[in-house]
């Protein structure tokens, strides 16, 4: 079952769990659309990977699993995030 963590990890933009502008990797490192398509080009700033949407979680369900409530608020090293981003972004994901 996925956190559904409640912030984008980069800019702290509100991802509520009925957002449909959450992104994810495969570690739910999760960031807003821009912060992942944007300024990190499909590139997971700490694994790699890429990022996919990550899925609403209908409001019927939301009291029996509640999403996160925990923030994660760490703001990436642009310039470094660049250099990472540089050389993964042309390997397909399933190549990387
Ligand atoms: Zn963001
Ligand atoms: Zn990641």
């Amino acid at each position: 079952m996925l956190d559904l963590r409640p912030n984008c990890e980069h800019c702290d933009k509100d991802l509520p769990y009925t957002s449909t502008e959450a992104m994810i990797c495969s570690y739910e490192c999760t960031y807003c659309k821009t912060c992942a398509l944007e300024i990190f080009e499909n590139v997971c700033p700490s694994c790699s990977g890429n990022f996919v949407e990550r899925p609403i979680r209908p409001k019927k369900e939301i009291e029996r699993n509640p999403a996160s409530s925990k923030r994660i608020f760490k703001p990436k090293d642009v310039q470094k995030t660049k250099l990472n981003s540089d050389r993964y972004k042309t390997i397909p994901p399933e190549k990387r």
